[in-house]
């Protein structure tokens, strides 16, 4: 059982229904913090199970906190300021937020649409500078908050056929150590998480060879887990982590190093 320190505080984790974005609510839910999580679409076509959100912000109340979803498409600006006001309406404050919604659409530089480049901009980058402006406010009027921007290894090394979705996650840690700067002597932390090879939806569209081929490149020779990213994006939401900003923990088995 983990030692509810977060008990109080208010966490909004967009695209917060499945993956990583799920595992990061349920494991700040464990921590004590009431949470809002955001989703672009209720259907779970994958899994046939309509109502994911709903499903859960049920089990993050069964570990005894508030919490609410929010339907909300993070590749429109205006959905970053309608975030932060329900957050703050329907919870009653804002601490943590975790911008965790992406997407990878996936080709080589010499076929990348612009559909393809600007789509993956807009929701891997542009949307998370979206929400840190609208959640600044909030957080430099009661002088305390923690921005926590999930990028990817593929942000600090390379990756053929992600040319977009590289830059999204390298403008993430631009971001991130520039907010750290301007708003540290406001008791703001920002700081970003870079995952590696981690088994979630985003991950099983990619097929076996991709899969074995990740896994070559992993010194701790597997694919990490949802819940190995959350455990690091709670460890930077805790008052423990509170003389950490501008860094970028990889949680990839080692494949960045
Ligand atoms: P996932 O299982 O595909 O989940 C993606 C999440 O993003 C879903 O909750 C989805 O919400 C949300 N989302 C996508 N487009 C959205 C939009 N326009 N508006 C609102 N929400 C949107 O992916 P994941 O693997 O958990 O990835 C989560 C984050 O980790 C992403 O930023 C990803 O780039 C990053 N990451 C993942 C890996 C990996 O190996 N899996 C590695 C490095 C970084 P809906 O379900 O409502 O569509």
């Amino acid at each position: 059982m983990f030692e509810a320190t977060l008990k109080g505080q208010v966490a909004l984790v967009t695209g917060g229904s499945r993956g990583i974005g799920r595992a990061t609510v349920l494991a700040l839910a464990q921590a004590g913090a009431d949470v809002v999580l955001s989703y672009s679409s209720q259907a779970d076509t994958r899994a046939g199970h309509p109502g994911i959100a709903d499903a859960t912000a049920d089990e993050a109340r069964a570990l005894g906190v508030r919490a609410l979803t929010l339907e909300a498409d993070v590749a429109d600006p205006a959905s970053a300021q309608v975030m932060i006001d329900s957050t703050v309406e329907g919870l009653g404050r804002l601490d943590i937020v975790v911008n965790n919604a992406g997407i990878a659409r996936d080709n080589l530089a010499i076929r990348m649409t612009n559909a393809e480049w600007d789509l993956v901009i807009a929701i891997d980058l542009s949307a998370a500078f979206h929400v840190c402006r609208a959640a600044l406010k909030p957080m430099l009027r009661q002088r305390s908050g923690r921005l926590i921007n999930v990028s990817s290894i593929a942000g600090i090394m390379g990756n053929p056929g992600q040319a977009n979705y590289s830059a999204a996650k390298a403008g993430l840690i631009g971001l991130t150590k520039t907010l750290a700067r301007e708003v540290g002597s406001r008791g703001i932390t920002v700081n970003a998480v870079a995952p590696g090879f981690i088994e979630t939806d985003m991950t099983a569209a990619l097929g076996d060879k991709v899969l074995n081929s990740a896994l070559g490149a992993i010194p701790l020779g597997r694919a990490g887990k949802a819940e190995d990213v959350a455990a690091a994006i709670r460890f930077l939401a805790l008052p423990e982590a509170g003389y950490i900003t501008g860094c970028v923990l990889q949680i990839d088995g080692g494949m960045g190093a």
